[in-house]
């Protein structure tokens, strides 16, 4: 493999029913970042049926060039197709760096396109970064052993460098309408035998019963502290007076108090809300991963020396108990 044959920073531009995920876009972010650090280009692949109006949302928020593959397969995520397209692409042009979003789409492709273009792939990366050194390495970084230790990742004998990256934890790039770039029909030879073995008969969709804390502005979040269902009901309260959502740290998800879906941290959501307002949560690192970007954050625990306090803008040492109701009612008053 010649590895300078290998060059720009190519992002899978997911979109679900024609809209864009926000992992995209915030791929996106980092993309233009890595590909202006190397002198590159950001690629975004867009692939569907009638999905080429998204092409200028990409290029807003980073893209230089946007691949169009737009095809009846595509219409709906299937791993074949899919891979079978993003492997035609990696072939011809040769990215140097694929970046996916970790969802449940991009959990399913990356690891085959990895494995059909004989690369590795970083699952779940929290960092990535070219370094500033003469080689101008890409490093990524994910939580190894259980998140006790950060491990960075390189992988240098084999191209497309992959990573996928969980949605929220990098940012988009704002927006910017008076950016140019080119967008391409690419056109795939599907080779139909190979893809017809599995066919899509159905598609059934989780009904949405709880808010995605992931896109919450406001996170009133608990831990163990907390303790119970009408602990949480407190918290529930002050969110209300917020407007804001109620998420957990795995202790109470484990004791079966809260939904998984409401879970912060490594094996949970990662969140980057304005506020964060961590109540009777000591701080473990695994829980730290999922939060510690968010721009506010505001901790309640009893213990001084709880490590959430490390990472807090602001620490209250005291009972959450009576702090929180407290807090409810001094908002409530003041909104009168
Ligand atoms: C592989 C792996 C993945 C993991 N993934 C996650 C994850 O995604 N998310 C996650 O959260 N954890 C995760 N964990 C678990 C993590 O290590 C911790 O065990 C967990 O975060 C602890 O939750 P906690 O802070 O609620 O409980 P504790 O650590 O028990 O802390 C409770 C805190 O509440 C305080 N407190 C108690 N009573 C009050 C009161 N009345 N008022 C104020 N403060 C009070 C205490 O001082 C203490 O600091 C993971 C662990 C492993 C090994």
């Amino acid at each position: 493999m010649n590895l300078t044959e290998y060059k720009d920073v190519y992002v899978f531009a997911e979109q679900r029913d024609g809209k864009l995920q926000n992992v995209a876009l915030e791929l996106l972010g980092k993309a233009r970042e890595l590909a202006d650090a190397n002198q590159e280009k950001v690629v975004a692949m867009l692939l569907g049926k009638d999905v080429k109006p998204l092409a200028q949302t990409l290029i807003e928020h980073g893209a230089d060039r946007v691949l169009v593959v737009d095809h009846d397969l595509l219409k709906d995520y299937m791993t074949e197709p899919y891979t079978e397209a993003i492997t035609a692409i990696t072939t011809e042009f040769k990215p140097s760096i694929m970046l996916i979003g970790a969802t449940t789409i991009g959990r399913d492709l990356g690891p085959r396109v990895s494995a059909r273009n004989r690369t590795g792939l970083t699952a779940d990366a929290t960092k990535l970064e070219i370094s500033d050194d003469e080689a101008h390495e890409f490093r990524m970084t994910r939580p190894a052993f259980g998140g006790n230790l950060m491990a960075t990742i390189l992988c240098k004998n084999h191209r497309p460098q992959m990573s996928t990256v969980r949605p929220g934890v990098m940012q988009k790039m704002a927006a910017d309408a008076s950016r140019k770039g080119e967008v391409v029909d690419y056109k795939v030879d599907f080779d139909v035998k190979k893809i017809s073995r599995v066919k899509l008969v159905k598609t059934v969709k989780e009904e949405k019963t709880v808010a995605d804390i992931s896109e919450a502005k406001i996170l009133v979040s608990g831990g163990r502290g907390v303790g119970t269902k009408d602990g949480f009901a407190k918290l529930e309260a002050l969110a209300k007076e917020l407007g804001g959502e109620v998420s957990s740290s795995r202790a109470m998800v484990d004791a079966g108090v809260m939904d998984q879906s409401r879970q912060v941290g490594q094996t949970g959501k990662t969140v980057r809300p304005n506020l964060y307002l961590a109540c009777g949560i000591s701080g473990a690192i695994q829980h730290l991963a999922g939060m510690e970007e968010s721009e506010l954050i505001v901790a309640i625990n009893k213990d001084k020396f709880a490590p959430i306090f490390s990472v807090a803008d602001l620490g209250i040492v005291g009972d959450l108990h009576k702090i929180v109701p407290m807090l409810t009612e001094r908002l409530r008053t003041m909104q009168r």
